[in-house]
């Protein structure tokens, strides 16, 4: 929507999706789309096992297609991880959420975390972890405001590339969540080797949920993140009996529609304390 300062670091190249064979008009609409920046964010907020309580955001990226209203990443994520323009889209993501968090804090807020997807493309930029950090600096927003959420698709298939940059924005603070978990052929070894510090369990291991063998695996899952010393997060949860029940398995985190759906910014800022006075 907004041109801001910063905008010409994310110009589209043609060249990305042509050389794959020719513009599609998805990818063709997109390319606009990230020029001029038809994309917001909405934010879906997270809780603590227990108590409830508020504890951070995973940030959403929505596409406000001229004509045709809100489309959802699922219609678009898909494409733009296809050519390459996920890229761009990403960085706006970033830029979006440091602003957001910029802007609560100015506005008297205590902010709290915001969780954001990053593709493994964006890792494929040997520059990325240093850039994302160079970006919190210049909004002044401390990297532990930020976490960033790969898929273990993504920490396997790019693992050269991906681990040492984990491992400076973890040194530097940036929570790490692995994403999706439960959905691919996750491996121990990897949850181990990997600089992570949250674990979110997949929708598709919470939906059976009372079931037990279901619930086997979440517990099992749970005492893996207790003994790597992870938060769990459960994500998906859609009713009073998946919450009770993660609860009980151990996870210690909750996200789902149960709780909240994901929210317009100024919706998600309701939710903020006020900075404490000193
Ligand atoms: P994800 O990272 O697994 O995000 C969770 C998705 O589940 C979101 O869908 C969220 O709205 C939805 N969800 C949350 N609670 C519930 C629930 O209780 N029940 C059900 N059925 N769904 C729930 P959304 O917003 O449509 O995003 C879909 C996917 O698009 C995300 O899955 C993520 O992989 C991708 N995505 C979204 N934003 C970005 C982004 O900024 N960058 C990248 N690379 N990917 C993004
Ligand atoms: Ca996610
Ligand atoms: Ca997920
Ligand atoms: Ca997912």
């Amino acid at each position: 929507a907004k041109q801001q300062p910063g905008a010409a670091v994310v110009a589209y190249e043609p060249g990305m999706a042509a050389s794959a064979g020719g513009l599609l008009e998805l990818e063709q609409a997109l390319a606009t789309a990230i020029v001029r920046e038809e994309f917001l964010l909405d934010y879906q907020p997270k809780y603590s096992a227990g108590s409830r309580e508020v504890t951070g955001f995973e940030a959403l990226v929505r596409w406000l297609r001229p004509g045709q209203g809100r489309v959802s990443p699922a219609d678009f994520i898909p494409a733009a991880e296809r050519t390459g323009q996920i890229v761009p889209l990403g960085a706006f993501v970033l830029r979006e959420t440091a602003r957001q968090l910029r802007a609560w804090q100015q506005a008297g807020l205590q902010p709290l975390p915001v969780a954001v997807n990053v593709s493994p493309l964006q890792f494929e930029d040997p520059t990325f972890a240093d850039g994302l950090l160079a970006l919190l600096q210049t909004h002044q927003v401390p990297p532990t405001l930020v976490e960033v959420e790969i898929t273990e698709t993504a920490a396997m298939t790019h693992m050269d590339r991906v681990l040492p940059q984990l491992a400076r924005l973890r040194d530097a603070g940036v929570g790490v969540a692995f994403d999706d978990f439960g959905t691919g052929q996750s491996s121990l070894t990897l949850l181990r080797r990997l600089p992570i510090t949250t674990l979110k369990l997949d929708r598709s291991m919470i939906d059976p949920l009372p079931e037990s063998s279901a619930g086997a695996v979440v517990r099992a899952a749970c005492v893996l993140a207790n003994a790597l010393g992870l938060a769990i997060v459960a994500e998906g949860v859609e009713t009073a009996d998946q919450a009770a029940e993660v609860e009980r398995l151990g996870c210690t985190h909750l996200q789902g529609w149960l709780l909240s759906h994901p929210m317009a910014a100024a919706d998600a800022e309701r939710l903020l304390k006020p900075a404490a006075v000193s």
